[in-house]
């Protein structure tokens, strides 16, 4: 009994629609940037991984845009150094969207993904969602921006 009464009032709780966020690739190009060599500057791009180590990730040879974020997804973003402690949160967002192919990602889910790369060193960051909010919805230099909402009811 008491817990029905508990599930219905989380549920009451739960905003019907949540923003998502992405990389606006547009704006980050229109703003005199290369979209193609940010992706390309976070390979692991030291043979460690397959789409590295045949040349395809050489500096004349950069693959398309979706070609190294899929790279980047499958493989250069297990390397230990992809998300380093020290990385700025702004910057590790960005990883963490480009890993994802750019899709657009709820706070809860860029949250829980930072949470899980900085396990270890938790207690050192606020990723509070009003950090991340502000973070996101600010101005800021990825070009990572409110892009719609989804729906809460059958996500994912
Ligand atoms: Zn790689």
């Amino acid at each position: 009994m008491y817990r029905d009464q508990q599930i219905d009032q989380d549920e009451a709780e739960q905003p019907a629609e949540q923003t998502v966020y992405a990389i606006d690739t547009k704006a980050f190009e229109a703003s005199g940037r290369s979209f193609q060599y940010a992706v390309f500057s976070r390979l692991c791009n030291r043979g460690h991984c397959s789409f590295c180590e045949d040349g395809k990730a050489s500096p004349t040879g950069m693959g398309t845009p979706s070609e190294m974020m899929k790279a980047i997804g499958s493989e250069c973003s297990s390397e230990p150094d992809f998300l380093l402690p020290g990385t700025p949160i702004t910057e590790a967002v960005f990883r963490i969207m480009i890993k994802r192919n750019n899709k657009p990602m709820t706070l809860e889910e860029v949250q829980s993904e930072l949470t899980s790369a900085w396990a270890s060193v938790i207690y050192l960051k606020n990723l509070s969602e009003d950090v991340l909010r502000r973070l996101l919805e600010g101005k800021n230099e990825y070009y990572i921006v409110p892009v719609g909402v989804r729906e809460a009811s059958g996500r994912r």
